[in-house]
């Protein structure tokens, strides 16, 4: 894990300051590159404000008269697009590019179209069994989450998921996900007894003070009892706020509610980091099942990841199994659960309980 940043600025909010410069250029590419580096120079000093070192940080975003846009506004409008897309991807510069732009475009649309989708409940759950790799048996399925809009039709959850978590959609995305998760649950619980769902959690919404007061409402609102539900956390979000996310993932274990960590592998994956938190799952990154049948090298990873996770107490899934040589390495490396296409695709509740009882 990273340091924590110096208390300097810890003692400050966070705010961001626009400005715009408007030059005139002969060799475009070159003098922009030339000027960024000569201002990042600039500003890379703290500078004192009411005594204390305040640290600025510059990003940028360009665009380029005449090719790129017809009016100064336009011009500055431009370089705001590629400003966006420099904060969002953390990088210092961006160029603006008509590319830039139509993806912009998208981005827009999918967020309007989402909120109305949401308010008419328009996004479903499609559910993905979890099998257990020694018994075969299965008793829990992953909710995830289906979109398909009037007008922009099917929209993939690598799309409209980040598109939630800009605008703040998500937690309502996430309420209905739980909800439905619940009702549904319940339901498989009368002819699967102990039957469990895990449901995805973004950090905005873990990380939220009323959300631990918002699942149990959500339990209590559908009988559900805890113990039928299992959340799903990427580490990195937990990484960052670590003791603020054991205390929330603390609390609800305490009433019963299970917790795993999504994505294992792609992040810090400091396991010795992780057992402060009160977690008892880890998912291996689909990418690592993927590779290990064509690397040893990613096999003896996905090896030593379990037989780490279960040093630690950790219950082990492989998530993306496709085939039945990864399943066959997996139950070798005591895998403890797998979850993929070889199996079972993500469908509809119906298609899952049909799936259950051919079992
Ligand atoms: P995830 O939580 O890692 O979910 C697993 C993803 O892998 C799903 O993609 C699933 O369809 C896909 N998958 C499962 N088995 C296989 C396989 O064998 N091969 C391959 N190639 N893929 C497999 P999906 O449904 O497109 O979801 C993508 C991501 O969107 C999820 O990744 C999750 O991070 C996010 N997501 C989906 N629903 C929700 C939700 O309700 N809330 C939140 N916060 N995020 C969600
Ligand atoms: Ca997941
Ligand atoms: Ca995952």
């Amino acid at each position: 894990p990273p340091p924590p940043p110096p208390d300097v600025i810890h003692s400050f909010p966070t705010r961001r300051f626009r400005s715009g410069i408007a030059l005139p250029l002969s060799d475009r590419g070159e003098e922009i590159e030339a000027l960024i580096s000569t201002l990042a120079v600039g500003f890379s000093e703290p500078v004192k404000f009411e005594n204390r070192d305040v640290v600025l940080q510059l990003c940028f975003g360009t665009a380029v008269h005449p090719h790129r846009a017809s009016s100064t506004a336009e011009l500055f409008d431009r370089a705001l697009i590629a400003l966006r897309r420099a904060q969002e991807r953390h990088t210092r510069a961006e160029v603006f590019t008509t590319e830039l732009e139509e993806r912009l475009v998208r981005e827009v649309a999918v967020e309007q179209r989402l909120r109305i989708g949401l308010s008419e409940e328009a996004v479903t759950v499609a559910y993905q069994p979890k099998v257990c790799l020694s018994s075969g048996g299965i008793s829990s399925m992953e909710a995830l989450a289906r979109w398909t809009d009037e007008e922009l039709g099917f929209v993939s959850p690598g799309e409209f998921i980040p598109a939630a978590e800009r605008t703040g959609l998500i937690v309502e995305l996430g309420r209905q996900v739980l909800e439905c998760a619940l009702r549904d649950v319940l339901s498989l619980r009368r002819t699967h007894p102990g039957f469990r769902v895990s449901v995805n959690v973004a950090p905005a919404q873990l990380l939220r003070d009323d959300y631990p007061a918002e699942v149990l409402a959500a339990l209590e609102a559908s009988g559900a009892p805890p113990d039928a539900l299992e959340l799903e956390v990427v580490e990195t979000s937990l990484i960052e706020n670590i003791d603020r996310a054991a205390a929330i993932i603390g609390e609800l274990r305490d009433h019963g509610v299970a917790f795993s960590i999504d994505d294992f592998g792609t992040g810090y994956s400091s396991l010795s980091y992780l057992r402060r938190l009160p977690v008892q799952t880890l998912k291996i990154d689909r990418s690592f099942i993927n590779d290990m049948t064509a690397s040893d090298r990613d096999a003896a990873l996905v090896k030593s990841i379990i037989s780490m996770a279960h040093v630690l107490d950790f219950e082990v899934v492989a998530e993306g199994v496709e085939t039945e040589v990864q399943a066959d390495r997996l139950r070798d490396f005591d895998c403890d659960h797998g979850q993929g296409y070889l199996w079972a695709k993500p469908a509809p509740l119906a298609a899952v309980m049909r799936y259950l009882d051919e079992d």
